[in-house]
């Protein structure tokens, strides 16, 4: 079966008055179906910008150039109307505020009932039952009421099944959820997250899920990609990847995150430094600044994405951690 998604290559820049700022650098990757694929990294790693560029949502001065197939068909930089036969139809992205996707001016069922009716050839009734069971699916108390209701007067977790409510409206194969969850509190949190799993499950949809949040990953995903300064730093399954990272970016970042299932208290650390400034990126690996293993060779050549042990796939010159 090809993948849902097929990224090879994807370089994304921003044109700017100080110079091209190198968003995304030779990433490649492939969702498989019903797949959940974690992209964790720091703001300013490209996590988000490889999304908008496969969705074609760049900013004016964004500009991609590499591939993007989904489900075989090349969409990278298709014209507006072509894409909008796949983008909100079988590929759809939610965001960490739902007020981005929902229009506080319309009742929320006048914005499902539209999108049904013109995608899905519904009739009204049949569009605003289906939207009444969306609603259901994704958790809205007495739902039937509230379809008629305006954005504003649902509370922030409400407003977020909302919309993945609006987001499964064409029945997606893909979903992109971008930090969905880093605005709520943590037991709103864990509602969204189980709900997402529930849905991956039922419906079998990928997700692409975008965090910062190595938590929301271990709780969702299948496979984890780092994203450091616009580079993949590593990309394996998640229990290996949590078991033993060999990247130093990932051993940063999971010694900065909280763990229940250790008995004693450790201290958790923080990476220090800063990442590279993307208008002037350093020769050598991107990471090294702040690197605790660097030695000479990484100012000077640049590691390569490279295949390790079972599938995993690394930028490091090291062999093991
Ligand atoms: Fe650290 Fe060198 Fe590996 Fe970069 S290449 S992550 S600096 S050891």
């Amino acid at each position: 079966m090809p993948a849902i998604l097929d990224v090879r290559n994807l370089n994304t820049t921003f044109s700017t008055p100080e110079g091209t700022v190198r968003a995304v650098n030779d990433v490649s990757f492939a969702i498989e179906p019903g797949e959940t694929l974690g992209i964790v990294g720091e703001s300013g790693s490209g996590k988000s910008q490889i999304f908008m560029s496969v969705m074609g949502l760049l900013a004016k001065n964004g500009r991609a150039e590499g591939s993007v197939r989904f489900k075989g068909k090349e969409i990278l930089n298709l014209p507006v109307e072509e894409l909008n036969t796949i983008r909100g139809v079988k590929m759809s992205m939610i965001f960490q505020d739902p007020m981005t996707s929902l229009n506080p001016y319309l009742t929320v069922r006048r914005q499902m009932t539209e999108v049904l009716e013109v995608h899905r050839g519904m009739s009204e009734q049949v569009a605003l039952k289906t939207a009444i069971d969306l609603l259901d699916i994704v958790q809205i108390p007495e739902a039937k009421r509230r379809v008629h209701m305006y954005p504003h007067e649902f509370s922030g977790g409400m407003r977020q099944r909302v919309m993945i409510a609006m987001a499964l409206l064409c029945e997606p194969e893909l979903l992109i959820a971008d930090e969905p969850t880093t605005a709520l509190d943590v037991t709103v949190q864990a509602q969204i997250l189980d709900l997402l799993g529930k849905l991956k499950r039922e419906t079998g949809m990928a997700i692409a899920l975008i965090t910062h949040d190595l938590g929301v990953i271990a709780r969702l995903a299948d496979r984890v990609m780092v994203m450091y300064a616009g580079e993949i730093m590593e990309r394996a399954d998640v229990r290996p990847l949590f078991k033993s990272p060999q990247h130093p970016y990932t051993q940063g970042l999971l010694r900065s995150m909280p763990r229940l299932d250790e008995h004693r208290i450790n201290r958790l650390q923080t990476i220090g430094g800063q990442p590279p400034n993307l208008q002037h990126l350093p020769e050598g690996c991107r990471f090294r600044d702040r690197c605790p293993y660097a030695f000479d060779r990484c100012a000077i050549e640049k590691p390569l994405l490279r295949q390790v042990a079972d599938g995993r796939v690394k930028t490091c010159h090291l062999e093991s951690l």
